[in-house]
């Protein structure tokens, strides 16, 4: 295994880095603020090919590989994780299923659509009731001639008020069976879909997270995603590679959270001296600079994996869990660092703090992550 980065995946980076640096720094405190989920970003981003990154050319979409995808996710992530989560939930989530799923005339019509940002994606697992355990979940699709009726609340969705189109799993069967659940696409137009209360959140703020909910709504069967019964062994696939972006995403924000101290802890003067003069702060870089390198081979790991076509699923979670959980400690770290300076919104340290958080939970918990590499290693 080769992880050298190649000319095109440094160009890539370079890409989003420069995206990120021109239109998403200079807005990413005031959208934090007002928890403003900025749209036309992702309008901007679909221009740059960035929310089709995985999506083959004959769809509209880029065509890259999950390497070249996890850079794009580090470097927005290192300016403003919201921003990083969203495309990671629109890219690997919504697209990711149809992509994995679909047949050609769904891929035909929501793939290039959504892989240019002319629609927004969502993906509904989670309910209220049923976060870890989603297999138990209550959203119901009941067959009527050749269509299908959908009831129920999706909560915690990225994008749930403002998606454009979303993949919805629903149960089908009997609660706790089996097989009892199926995934389908729901197009916001349809009557009887909305969105819903949306959350005011610790972090992650400039990345919307509502409700969707169905009353009654009315989906052709056309829209069905695969197999009935499929649905909640179709979302674990597709959670694999979902998961990569998210330790792509905890990266991002652990480097921008250590680049940032690394800046200040050479200018940042105490007792006639640098703070990083003091072994107290540079052991702390050098533990970030190894925990970083390291979450940075697992996910490496992983897309070579994918992108091979092998089994990831262990991979996949050991990349989430420790990515995740290094996010979290480096960036309380990087507030240590900036002292209480780092406890204001004046420097950046804090927002990382607080939206590195979200990693450790989204697209299921560390405790999840290591019940699913236990089951993988005791097989
Ligand atoms: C910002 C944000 C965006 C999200 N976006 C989406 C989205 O786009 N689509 C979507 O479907 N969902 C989304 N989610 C939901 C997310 O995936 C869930 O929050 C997550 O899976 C955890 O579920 P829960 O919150 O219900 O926690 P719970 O499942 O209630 O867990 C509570 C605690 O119990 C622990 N726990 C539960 N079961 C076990 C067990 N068996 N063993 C050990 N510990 C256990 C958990 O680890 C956790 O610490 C999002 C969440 C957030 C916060």
């Amino acid at each position: 295994m080769n992880f050298q980065q190649s000319e095109l995946t440094q160009h890539i980076a370079q890409t989003a880095k420069d995206f990120a640096g021109q239109y998403i720094k200079p807005h990413l405190m005031e959208w934090d603020e007002s928890q403003e989920f900025p749209i036309h970003i992702f309008k901007e981003m679909g221009k740059l090919g960035l929310m089709g990154v995985l999506v083959p050319e004959q769809y509209g979409g880029s065509g890259l590989s999950y390497f070249e995808y996890s850079v794009i996710i580090q470097e927005i992530s290192k300016v403003c994780g919201s921003i990083g989560l969203s495309l990671a939930a629109h890219n690997s989530l919504c697209t990711g299923h149809i992509l994995a799923f679909g047949n050609e005339a769904q891929k035909e019509k929501y793939l290039t659509k959504l892989a240019t940002a002319e629609f927004l994606g969502a993906w509904g697992l989670t309910e209220a009731n049923t976060g870890s355990d989603a297999g138990n979940m209550k959203t119901t699709a009941i067959k009527e001639g050749k269509d299908w009726i959908l009831n129920g609340t999706k909560c915690w969705i990225t994008h749930g008020k403002s998606a454009d189109v979303a993949v919805v799993v629903c149960r089908t069967g009997e609660p706790r069976a089996k097989d009892n659940s199926t995934a389908f696409i729901v197009e916001r137009c349809i009557p009887g879909f909305s969105g819903g209360k949306k959350e005011n959140k610790l972090g992650m703020r400039a990345s919307e997270t509502a409700e969707m909910i169905f009353d009654n709504c009315r989906i052709s069967d056309t829209n069905r995603l695969g197999e009935v019964g499929a649905g909640f062994k179709q979302s674990m696939k597709v959670l694999d590679g979902g998961r990569i972006s998210i330790a792509a995403l905890s990266v991002g924000i652990a480097k921008g959270a250590f680049e940032a101290s690394v800046q200040y802890s050479k200018e940042r003067y105490q007792f006639d001296q640098p703070i990083a003069n003091f072994q107290g702060i540079s052991f702390k870089l050098a533990d970030m600079a190894t925990e970083i390198a390291a979450a940075e081979l697992l996910i490496n790991n992983a897309c070579y994996l994918k992108m091979k076509g092998l089994p990831m699923t262990k991979e996949a979670a050991m990349a989430k869990y420790y990515a995740s959980e290094v996010a979290v400690k480096v960036s309380t770290d990087a507030v240590q660092i900036f002292g209480g300076y780092g406890y204001t919104k004046d420097f950046p340290v804090e927002k990382f703090y607080r939206d590195s958080k979200l990693c450790t939970i989204g697209e299921g918990t560390s405790e999840i992550q290591k019940l699913v590499i236990s089951r993988e290693v005791l097989r």
